[in-house]
């Protein structure tokens, strides 16, 4: 038997929330839309959304409960392609934080140079306190709402912060119900159901790829470079793997049970180990000290990778932070104030919008085996992988030192370049 309840406070949009993600988005648009000296007219069309989407999520718990629940799809531009973006099922998610999301894909996508535009999408709710059955049936409830504006040629979800394979096979399941079968609706399935290999890790493997090439850049060598990473789940975890893997020492990881501190080294595979053992915690991993979140970040390492949430490094903690270099993994993580103080410190910072492209890049490849009937393979995912992202970083570099300005403002400015210039081309009315 259904019974009612009250909506929970927590499905609410924080007003305190309003404007702060967007404002941010804007403002580094706004840097990059000076420099490609953009007339005021041309920035409120790129930054305008195309459409946003809010839907109501009516569900039935598994104790009869009805959860009534707000989905959101923001789809920002489509002038170089179909839209693209992840599906983030969090309790903090809000209109404001998908729309600054939605445009961070479309500068992203257009930054490594893949066809496609950019778009997010979200559910208020926190999956840990879920069954299996309520997250399905929550999954395709969303589906139910918003199954006329995706579709394979226009709008293209995939998995981030809360979603995972399982639920982009239910998303594709639903989705052809109505419109038949097609599984480049949804990228980040399953590899044993239309998805492919090397997806999990994509994300990882791009900071790490990045990593890489800037340290290399910066003239240090892996072995000399002690990493700390903020955040062990997909992102943190691939990303761990492959640097100690290439010889850096990762010294810091964290979680959301608190942060872990070996300066000898943290053997990455063993705490990979211990979270698949231990329900995807960290907590009580062994042979390191625990040390709070805000500790992590301020260790002394040669490399800060933040890969958990947005907003985590602030103008507060900016100045107690050492690293000389840090990777962007999550979205937004550095808020722009703080960005500021450490550009003068002379940090470098790797933007999201690059540092994280690794995932929607092999997203793309998922998409076009789906639409070849044709099986790609790891070897030739992780090569085509290194291409993209290694070309990317090559023009945000050059154009970074050529103009002196930041990594994030030269990423911002290739991004909003072929933006502008594919709005322009296919006609503006
Ligand atoms: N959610 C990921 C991102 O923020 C992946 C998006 C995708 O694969 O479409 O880039």
């Amino acid at each position: 038997m259904l019974r009612l309840s009250k909506v929970p406070d927590a499905h609410i949009n924080n007003p305190q929330n309003i404007m702060k993600s967007f404002e941010a988005v804007k403002l580094y648009f706004n840097r990059a839309a000076d420099e490609l000296e953009l007339t005021e007219n041309m920035r409120t069309l790129l930054l305008t959304p195309k459409r946003e989407v809010q839907v109501q999520i009516a569900v039935e718990m598994d104790n009869g409960d009805l959860q009534t629940l707000i989905g959101y799809r923001v789809q920002h531009d489509n002038a170089r392609g179909p839209m693209k973006g992840g599906l983030r099922f969090h309790p903090e998610v809000d209109l404001d934080e998908v729309r600054s999301l939605a445009s961070l894909m479309t500068w992203k996508t257009a930054v490594v140079n893949i066809p496609y535009g950019g778009a997010k999408g979200g559910i208020a709710v926190d999956v840990r306190g879920l069954s299996v059955g309520e997250l399905e049936r929550i999954t395709r409830k969303f589906v139910d709402e918003i199954h006329d504006v995706i579709g394979p040629d226009t709008d293209i979800p995939a998995p981030d912060m809360g979603t995972s394979a399982e639920v982009m096979a239910w998303i594709m399941n639903q989705h052809n119900k109505y419109h038949g079968f097609n599984p480049g609706v949804v990228t980040g399935k399953p590899v044993e159901h239309y998805g492919i290999p090397g997806r999990e890790e994509a994300t990882g493997r791009g900071v790490g790829i990045l990593a890489f090439k800037t340290l290399s850049r910066l003239g240090r060598k892996p072995h000399e470079t002690r990493v700390a990473l903020q955040g062990f789940g997909n992102v943190g975890s691939h990303a761990a793997k492959f640097l100690s893997e290439a010889d850096c020492k990762v010294v810091g990881i964290s979680d959301i049970s608190g942060g872990y501190y070996n300066p000898d080294g943290i053997n990455v595979l063993e705490a990979i180990r211990y979270v698949n053992k231990h329900e995807r915690s960290l907590e009580g991993f062994p042979s390191a000290e625990k040390i709070s979140n805000e500790e992590l970040l301020e260790l002394d390492v040669e490399l800060l990778i933040p890969a958990a949430l947005g907003g985590v490094i602030t103008a507060d903690n900016a100045q107690r932070i050492k690293a000389p270099l840090i990777i962007e993994a999550a979205n937004a993580p550095v808020r722009p104030d703080a960005d500021d103080l450490l550009h003068d410190r002379g940090v470098v910072i790797v933007p999201d919008i690059l540092a994280n492209a690794g995932g929607v890049t092999v997203s793309y490849f998922e998409w076009v085996q789906n639409r070849q009937y044709y099986q790609w393979n790891l070897d030739r995912v992780r090569q085509e992988l290194d291409r993209v992202i290694s070309a990317a970083f090559e023009e945000v570099w050059d154009l970074s030192h050529q103009r002196n300005i930041s990594l994030r403002t030269a990423a911002f400015m290739l991004g909003i370049g072929r933006v502008g210039r594919a709005t322009v081309l296919g006609g503006i009315t």
